[in-house]
């Protein structure tokens, strides 16, 4: 089985002339199509909005693409917060879902308007002291604890996760919200990371569903929205069946028409949080083959490393991995594919079956539009690349320059030795 990329050989060797590899390239097409899918999924409910997941890929002309199909922003931190309000975003556009929150982060959600999630009961308090009064729109973040399970099994382990309230606390939460003059509620949860099932947001939403119901009957609340956060994965691997949002979208309809509707319910807004599955698998790390090793396994050194894509080297992760030009080629070669930081985990592919790799090849590495160039890293003085999107008439745009020495060495301008560094070559 195979994966087919966005692009081209003959597409990358003009990207390339003018940006040389490694980058991340970003599929318009796909986004937009996606995104219109996103949207038409969950038309059935009129206060719908995804909340695009900023630290997913955090790219001012990529979020901007998203907010053309109603798209809001998600955020956990200041940085991320300063992004969305310098493309515009304000008010409930931005919603805050952060976990131990430093002070003037709150401080800036709140000034933005941005809806508040709290992570903790704890976490009330130290708001009101910081803003003096509490929004009138407030959400708290669920956590049901033990394990989350679908029809297949485990699917993720809450009881093991730092985030969000216990049971117990979400209801003390909502009423101590209220006696301080909170007015609309939300409730928010993340049960399960990277699902590849149809089942994963409905039975979220069901369990959500139904803990709103009791908690606007037992705490006489407003709930205005309930938000489903992330977690609705990708096929990473060529044999996964991808998710059919449409069905995901139908799927929540049910459970919002059995358990919301009945119980009067039946203006909650759906809100969603996705990163991965808005980017993921819009996005390509491209790298060059540049050196081949033999010695007790076969090696192939590309000219990007795990600073631009950590995946692999932190969980393990699949990537699949496509030879430009060689696509129909047999795959009658096993190579660890590597890149050059002096960690051993450095590695794109293990033992993976590829065509025969000549230095020069073109390497697309599929599935890293999410959580790829973002969870990129300095170590070894090793820069950030350049991000490009492939635009919908097939030409390239710079979105973010690659990192220069004078990037890495930025923190050190207050010092003399930075006038010692020569930075012209
Ligand atoms: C990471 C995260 C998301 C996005 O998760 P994906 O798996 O990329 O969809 C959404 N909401 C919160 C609070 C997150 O931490």
């Amino acid at each position: 089985m195979n994966k087919k990329p966005f692009v081209t050989k003959e597409q990358i060797e003009e990207i390339a002339k003018t940006y040389p590899t490694p980058f991340h390239l970003y599929d318009e097409k796909g986004i937009r199509e996606n995104a219109k899918r996103v949207k038409e999924a969950f038309s059935w409910n009129p206060g719908f909005r995804e909340y695009f997941a900023i630290k997913a890929t955090p790219n001012p002309f990529l979020v901007d693409i998203l907010r053309e199909y109603g798209c809001g922003c998600d955020c956990s931190s200041e940085t991320e917060l300063m992004l969305c309000d310098a493309i515009g975003a304000k008010g409930e556009e931005i919603m805050f879902s952060s976990n131990d929150t430093p002070e003037e982060e709150y401080a800036l959600a709140a000034k933005l308007g941005a809806i508040i999630n709290l992570d903790d009961i704890t976490h009330i308090d130290f708001v009101e002291q910081i803003l003096g009064k509490l929004p009138e729109t407030m959400s708290c973040r669920y956590n049901p604890g033990g394990v989350f399970t679908l029809s297949n099994g485990i699917m993720d382990n809450p009881g093991d996760s730092k985030y969000g309230m216990t049971t117990e606390q979400i209801f003390e939460a909502y009423r101590i919200l209220k006696s301080k003059g909170v007015k609309r509620f939300g409730i928010h949860a993340f049960l399960a990371s990277n699902t590849v099932t149809n089942e994963y947001y409905p039975q979220l939403a069901k369990q959500l569903f139904e803990l709103a119901v009791k908690l606007e009957k037992e705490t006489g609340a407003d709930i205005a929205f309930i938000n489903l956060s992330g977690g609705v994965g990708i096929p990473y691997r060529p044999d996964q069946e991808p998710n059919d949002i449409l069905a995901i979208g139908e799927g929540v309809r049910k459970v919002y028409e059995e358990v919301l509707v009945p119980a009067g319910m039946g203006d909650i807004a759906i809100y969603t949080e996705m990163g991965r599955f808005m980017m993921g698998p819009y996005g390509a790390l491209v790298t060059k083959a540049v050196h081949e090793k033999h010695i007790y396994k076969e090696y192939i050194g590309v000219d990007a490393c795990a600073a631009n894509l950590m995946r692999p080297a932190m969980y393990g992760a699949y990537h699949h991995i496509t030879v430009l030009g060689k696509e129909n080629a047999p795959c009658d070669h096993i190579y660890d594919v590597a890149g050059s930081l002096c960690e051993n985990n450095d590695k794109f592919a293990i033992d993976r079956n590829l065509p025969k790799i000549d230095m020069g090849d073109y390497l697309f590495i599929h599935d890293a539009g999410a959580h790829g160039f973002s969870m990129g890293y300095n170590y070894n003085g090793r820069l950030r690349s350049a991000e490009i999107l492939l635009q919908e008439d097939g030409t390239a745009k710079l979105i973010r320059r690659a990192e220069t020495p004078k990037d890495y060495f930025a923190t050190f301008d207050c010092f003399d030795f930075y006038k010692n560094l020569k930075f012209e070559k």
